[in-house]
């Protein structure tokens, strides 16, 4: 997982402006386990950054996924979340609470699978795996 000194770096490498707002953004970020949506996080950055917008955000996210800092997750059809953790993982999504978890999957088995599955893929890159369902939370109520 990256610091935010190296998100730093990395921004100034692609050029990209180093702003307090996006400063703010990246440590917002940093280590986070939680996957905020762009909303929590507005929320929590508003407050010292009176000028921070959602566009902001949204802009500086896209820019962050670019540089490879961050996922952008499009697993809810209401919200994004983000996540800087970009080593292959899939996420669970409880549909009742929105809460959101992290699972491990076994990339190169399922690309595997795949590639056996269809004589007309040669080769896979990419996945997002997402889960759908309930947590333990909102099953008990
Ligand atoms: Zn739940
Ligand atoms: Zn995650």
């Amino acid at each position: 997982m990256w610091a935010v000194d190296d998100g730093i770096a990395v921004l100034r490498e692609r050029g990209a402006k180093i702003t307090a707002q996006r400063i703010a953004i990246l440590k917002q970020l940093q280590g986070r386990k939680d996957h905020p949506s762009a909303e929590t996080l507005y929320k929590e950055l508003s407050g010292d950054y009176s000028t921070m917008s959602l566009a902001t955000l949204y802009s500086t996210a896209q820019l962050l996924e670019e540089a490879g800092l961050i996922k952008i997750l499009s697993i809810d059809d209401k919200r994004v979340y983000f996540d800087p953790d970009t080593k292959t993982h899939g996420h669970f999504l409880c549909q009742k609470c929105g809460k959101l978890f992290d699972i491990p999957v076994d990339e190169e088995a399922i690309f595997k699978t795949a590639t056996a599955a269809n004589n007309d893929i040669a080769q896979i890159e990419h996945t997002e795996i997402f889960f759908y369902g309930m947590c333990t939370d909102c099953l008990k109520i």
